[in-house]
């Protein structure tokens, strides 16, 4: 039999510092056909970091100007710098039946919620604890750093918008957390409401 089903947009958000984005990296090695949408930002790259494998990494014009011309499903300022993610591809991936994972913030992920309500799977994951998280933020035996404290704050307030999502993880073993979230992934993929045409 064939299934022809729509794709799912994997919105995953956290508290920076909760490791949400080497969660996803693993569990795309684990899981197949999910690919990652790639954002705009216009944030300089990081050592390491490669132009259009990690971000795609504009100018604030020519950012701006897409988001005028329409180009752009969600955006939001995120520490001083702007990220969006590109709407053709989402558009592309729902049609094709193909699955994305969006690692964005809170701010995108009710955006992409609001946009593609039968679309979209909203995961937040939680660090373990309040320490974990302020021990990832912080180097131990130094003083916070102005740029910490702001990231800091913005966790605290970023962890009270979790009812906002469908599912949650834990991730305090990367190896557990990884499994939950393919355990999303898979049950999610197998909804019945998403299906589109059944063929014998
Ligand atoms: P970083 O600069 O550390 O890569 O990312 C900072 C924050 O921006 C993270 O929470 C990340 O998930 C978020 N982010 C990355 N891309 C996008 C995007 O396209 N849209 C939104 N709203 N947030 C994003």
């Amino acid at each position: 039999m064939k299934i022809k089903r729509r794709g799912i947009l994997f919105v995953v958000s956290a508290p920076s510092g909760a490791g949400k984005t080497t969660l996803c990296r693993e569990a795309m090695k684990k899981l197949k056909g999910v690919a990652f949408s790639i954002s705009y930002t216009t944030r300089p790259a990081r050592p390491g970091e490669r132009e259009g494998v990690d971000y795609r990494f504009v100018k604030e014009e020519t950012f701006l100007e897409m988001v005028e011309k329409g180009e752009i499903a969600e955006w939001a300022r995120v520490y001083d710098h702007l990220y969006g993610t590109p709407l053709p591809p989402l558009n592309q991936a729902i049609e094709k039946g193909e699955d994305l994972f969006l690692d964005i913030d809170i701010q995108g992920a009710s955006q992409i919620k609001a946009k593609f309500p039968d679309d979209t799977v909203a995961i937040y994951v939680f660090p373990p604890s309040l320490k974990t998280l302020r021990e990832r933020l912080t180097h131990r035996d130094t003083d916070p750093t102005p740029e910490i404290k702001k990231r800091w704050e913005k966790a605290e307030e970023e962890i009270a918008m979790y009812p906002f999502f469908h599912y949650f993880i834990v991730n305090d073993n990367l190896e557990e957390a990884v499994e939950y979230l393919a355990n999303i992934v898979n049950a999610e993929r197998h909804r019945i409401n998403r299906i589109q045409e059944l063929k014998w």
